[in-house]
């Protein structure tokens, strides 16, 4: 049973200057920021370090005062120093440093006690009742769910992300001390410029309501809401060595309803509605399906000329799609460590979205014997992507250069065929780009939270 570990404002943590003694109450959970996360929490992205050093670079929080400097320990904790209140926390522009420390669910109340998936129900929903109403032999297959239980859902999902969905304002910056985890939460970059996310684990934002789309696909598809963080229509984010994944609650031990796996889970890391110079570097993404979605709509709009993303020194492991999936953007996608040994939750690892601009350098790939090397991109409306110096290895054999996407090309139709120049060269880079080879041993090294040194 879980301790109840609310505590009052004052007990917040102000440091007086970059390396000043901290005091915190011993509690559960607590823990005094090192010397290394104080100096940490003061630091800003390299120039050129990808498309978030673009124009006024990415600081986040680096420059808070004393008292804009917080240990957190639970949800109502981190929604206090984030600026006092979830609805508007968003417009909180003051710069400020937030150490996550301990285990943070989103799925507590004001006092932190536990929220289950029933606490949020509306009276009028019930699972069996949603799934009676709209089983394809009842509702067939030609349109989403509409009237009462639909809309009862609706409510139900409603009542959770109140509290799964916590709001970041500009100039900030997140640290997870040793050991955190944030869970069940999406924390939501909107419409905001300066953030920095580092040394977080996040895990298994799981929606209780997953909405059935008989539309989706041949079979129907549950669709849920929550990406472990969404960036949304915000610029100048860096989001660096942090773990995302399903935690304890994969995908494996769902049910299936309707005949589909009874999906809670949307992105680890979404990028969308015209959201901006973005770095991702040396996280951890593993155990999930629909890893990284930059651009959400095929409409050109609000996205074109945005969506520019730099993913570099990341490790991919047993994830199923999306790494990334890219629709507009110019996105950087070099020196990562791809893991993808499970042929039966594997997808596509590349998708090229309509006026996508992939520009893929030296990535490595570890692969099951059973994922053709068509397999790793897929074609979804996009036209070229630039691909230099992939290596790929099956098991202990010796890895061999390859082009994946004349791979692709080699074992689709001609239709879907992919040119190989994107258009552009990236030019905002940290350094020297790392040798294909050495990416298999130097990227799990560095990559994830815990990998800092603090
Ligand atoms: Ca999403
Ligand atoms: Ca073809």
């Amino acid at each position: 049973m879980r301790k109840r570990t609310l505590v009052a404002i004052g007990a917040f943590v102000a440091m007086a200057g970059a390396v000043a003694a901290v005091t915190v109450p011993a509690q559960a959970g607590t823990a005094k920021p090192s010397k290394k996360a104080l100096e940490i929490g003061r630091q800003v992205l390299a120039a050129n370090d990808g498309w978030a050093a673009e124009g006024t670079g990415t600081t986040g929080g680096s420059a808070a005062d004393a008292d804009q400097v917080f240990v957190v320990r639970n949800r109502a904790e981190l929604i206090a120093a984030l600026g006092g209140d979830n609805a508007t926390n968003a417009t909180n522009s003051t710069p400020k440093i937030i150490y996550v420390s301990g285990t943070i669910d989103a799925n507590v109340d004001d006092n932190n006690q536990p929220l289950t998936c029933a606490d949020y129900a509306d009276p009028e929903y019930s699972l069996d009742a949603y799934l009676a109403a709209y089983d394809p032999a009842v509702w067939g297959m030609d349109t989403k769910p509409s009237g009462p239980l639909e809309d009862a859902r609706v409510r139900s999902a409603k009542n959770q992300t109140a509290r799964a969905m916590v709001y970041v304002g500009s100039n900030t910056t997140i640290i997870g001390l040793r050991g955190s985890k944030i869970t069940g939460m999406n924390l939501m970059v909107s419409k905001v410029d300066n953030v920095i996310l580092r040394n977080l684990a996040f895990e298994d934002a799981n929606d209780c309501f997953a909405a059935w789309t008989p539309t989706d696909g041949s079979a129907g598809n549950w669709n849920s809401l929550y990406d472990t963080v969404s960036v949304i229509g915000s610029t100048h984010v860096w989001v660096d060595h942090n773990n995302f994944s399903d935690g304890n609650n994969t995908d494996d031990q769902q049910p299936v309803y309707l005949g589909r796996p009874y999906q809670g889970h949307d992105g680890l890391l979404d990028i969308t509605k015209a959201a901006d110079l973005v770095t991702v570097s040396h996280n951890r993404f593993f155990d999930h399906d629909k890893t990284m979605l930059i651009g959400s709509t095929n409409t050109v709009g609000a996205d074109v000329d945005k969506l520019r993303v730099t993913i570099r020194n990341n490790e991919f492991s047993g994830v199923g799609q999306r790494l990334p999936r890219v629709r507009f953007g110019k996105v950087d996608v070099y020196n990562n460590f791809y893991r993808l040994t499970d042929e039966d939750t594997f997808e596509y690892a590349w998708g090229v979205g309509v006026y996508s601009a992939i520009y893929a350098e030296n990535n490595f790939f570890l692969r099951s014997a059973d994922i053709p090397l068509g397999d790793f991109v897929y074609n979804w409306g996009g036209t070229a992507m630039t691909e230099i110096g992939t290596l790929v290895r099956v098991g202990t054999q010796k890895p061999v250069a390859v082009s994946l996407v004349e791979a692709f090309n080699a074992s689709s139709d001609t239709d879907t065929d992919l040119g190989t120049d994107a258009g552009w060269v990236p030019a905002l880079r940290a350094g020297p780009v790392l040798p294909t080879a050495v990416v298999q041993t130097t990227v799990p090294k560095q990559a994830g939270a815990g990998k800092l040194g603090l």
